[in-house]
């Protein structure tokens, strides 16, 4: 049986007290994602991890999803079939949706390869019932040789010698975005020019002013 498959019955969704929109009035606060995707080793979460810190050094409440750090604790019983994958992402994208309803600045970092995965996610914040959540897709666009010459952790390494079945770019496809709300090319862009970039974007959007 699929992940997906809704086993539960009799659920029905509590209301609360507050509308998002009195929340996020009354906290001076807008919620949004901004979901990283590109190769391993592209910038994702060396960039999101500087974005948080000048949101947070702003007094704007931002978080981050990464990752390795997601599969330690949320998604441990996943794996990297292209099933177990798909529901990574899925996971992923219900609890950065709920971080953005919050009046957070979720911030995503993970490979997210398959574009059908990453328009579910998107799906699942443009079409939330109680109306639209900003999803802003940024693309870390870095040349994979690029990205293999850096290899902070050894994966691609480990792939290359034959360790590490199924790696993106190297066995398994990475699908960049069509339409993506942002492109970053981290091979000639500074971190700092990045998350310039990024910034920009969540005013253009109306996420933050000033
Ligand atoms: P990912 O999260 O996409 O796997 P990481 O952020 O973990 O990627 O790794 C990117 C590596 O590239 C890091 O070692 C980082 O220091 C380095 N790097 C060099 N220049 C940049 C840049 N302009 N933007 C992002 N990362 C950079």
């Amino acid at each position: 049986m699929s992940h997906t498959h809704t086993k539960s019955t009799n659920i029905h969704w509590h209301q609360g007290a507050f509308s998002r929109d009195e929340r996020w009035k009354a906290l001076s606060a807008k919620g949004a994602t901004l979901w990283f995707t590109g190769l391993s080793a592209s910038g994702k979460s060396t960039i999101a991890s500087a974005l948080e810190q000048t949101l947070i050094n702003a007094g704007l409440n931002s978080y981050r999803l990464d990752g390795d750090n997601i599969r330690f604790g949320l998604n441990k019983n996943l794996g990297f079939s292209a099933e177990d994958r798909a529901e990574n992402i899925r996971r992923i994208g219900e609890v950065a949706k709920l971080f953005a309803d919050s009046g957070c600045i979720a911030l995503t970092s993970f490979i997210s390869p398959y574009r059908k995965d990453r328009d579910l996610c998107r799906e699942l914040h443009e079409k939330d019932k109680a109306g639209a959540i900003p999803f802003l897709e940024v693309y870390c666009d870095t040349p994979i040789d690029i990205c293999e010459q850096r290899d902070p952790k050894g994966l691609y390494k480990k792939a290359r010698a034959g360790e590490l079945k199924g790696f993106t770019g190297i066995d398994d496809p990475y699908e960049a975005p069509q339409n993506p709300e942002l492109v970053l090319k981290p091979a000639t862009m500074s971190v700092d020019d990045c998350v310039r970039a990024c910034l920009d974007l969540l005013r253009a959007k109306g996420v933050i002013s000033g």
